[in-house]
């Protein structure tokens, strides 16, 4: 399964100003590395989590739409709490520059535990779905986002201790994990003093295990103040498509093709078998720690400053890069897997 090897190189010239990509590469191996080897993609920024009035968020989804767009971003996702918001009357907020996906927030509460998912890209109704245990709400919230024609994503495990990477383990077909929920009470580092992982931990941990889940950043925004606790701002992803259309963010999203950011944005990004490499587009001041890590999140190697590049032979299990900024700001690289793992 390795022995196709194909590199491109291919450069965006036409991008929003400070989202420029100046190129990217990618080395396909088959279906085990979640890269696109395409001429002519670009980077999309976007918010996966967002709510409005149509459920506790505070702003209508006009306004909240409008707040995403007019802050350098491509697209927003809208997922009131059980309910699915229309994005057809949104029309006119669209431009050719700037989407707006439906989506919906699940929940249920199996013995007094908040389990809620997102559906990314549906296109009907779903309704409570219910679950006996955590596993089992999950799967069944899964289970309907996917039957909707959407991208499933888990949230926010740690907000209320609400479960644990082994009850995340047995579920099949979310494609996507939240590791970053940048609202309040999300735990997102865990407590060790309790025992709780943090959501990187409990990432690793599905991800040593053979499970196939992206990482996601996002905002869980609530209220369109930047700085409040539930702002927007904060977590988002970015996205390597060819189109700026619901069906190809989606689907990229679905294969993992995008990286989890809070605050750092990567200029160059090269994947393959052999080696990873990345620069990161530096912001004032800052300084970069960039992560190597691997099975039961261990750290590989390190290296310092504003580029790396990982040799991967010899490695086994998955790699995955992790860039820190001195202000505590990350960036989160999709793993490469290098074993057959499990199919989701
Ligand atoms: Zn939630
Ligand atoms: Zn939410």
């Amino acid at each position: 399964m390795m022995s196709r090897v194909t590199l491109m190189h291919f450069s965006f010239n036409h991008c929003p100003a400070g989202l420029t990509v100046l190129a990217v590469a990618a080395v396909c191996l088959g279906a085990a590395f979640p890269c696109s080897c395409n001429a002519g993609e670009r980077w999309f920024r976007g918010n996966l989590h967002g709510h409005t009035t149509n459920s506790d968020g505070k702003l209508p989804p006009e306004e909240a739409a409008l707040w995403y767009r007019e802050h350098g971003y491509h697209f927003c996702v809208i997922t009131d709490h059980r309910r699915l918001t229309p994005v057809e009357p949104l029309a006119h907020v669209q431009t050719p520059e700037f989407i707006v996906l439906p989506g919906i927030e699940l929940d249920s509460k199996p013995g007094g535990k908040n389990v809620h998912t997102c559906g990314i890209n549906i296109r009907s109704e779903i309704g409570p779905q219910g679950g006996e245990t955590v596993p089992d709400a999950l799967q069944r919230q899964v289970d309907a986002i996917r039957a909707a024609g959407g991208v499933a994503m888990i949230n926010h495990p740690n907000w209320t201790r609400a479960f644990n990477a082994e009850e995340v383990l047995p579920v099949r077909g979310a494609a996507l994990l939240e590791i970053y929920n940048m609202s309040s009470g999300c735990e997102n580092e865990g407590d060790p003093a309790s025992g709780v992982r943090s959501t990187e931990q409990m990432w690793d941990w599905l991800l040593t295990r053979g499970m196939r889940i992206w990482g996601t950043a996002t905002d869980d925004v609530h209220t369109y103040v930047p700085g409040h606790p539930d702002g927007p701002g904060k977590g988002w992803v970015m996205v390597r498509a060819r189109e700026l259309t619901p069906q190809a963010i989606a689907s990229a999203l679905a294969r993992g093709d995008f990286y989890a950011s809070t605050g750092v944005e990567l200029q160059d990004l090269r994947v393959g078998r052999e080696s990873l490499a990345l620069k990161v587009r530096p912001a004032a001041g800052l300084r970069y720690r960039i992560e190597l890590r691997g099975p039961e999140g261990r750290l590989l190697e390190v290296a310092h400053g504003e580029a790396a590049r990982f040799d991967l032979s010899g490695r086994t299990g998955y790699v995955r890069v992790r860039v820190l900024a001195s202000d505590g700001s990350l960036a989160l690289v999709q793993p490469v897997f290098l074993d057959a793992g499990r199919q989701e």
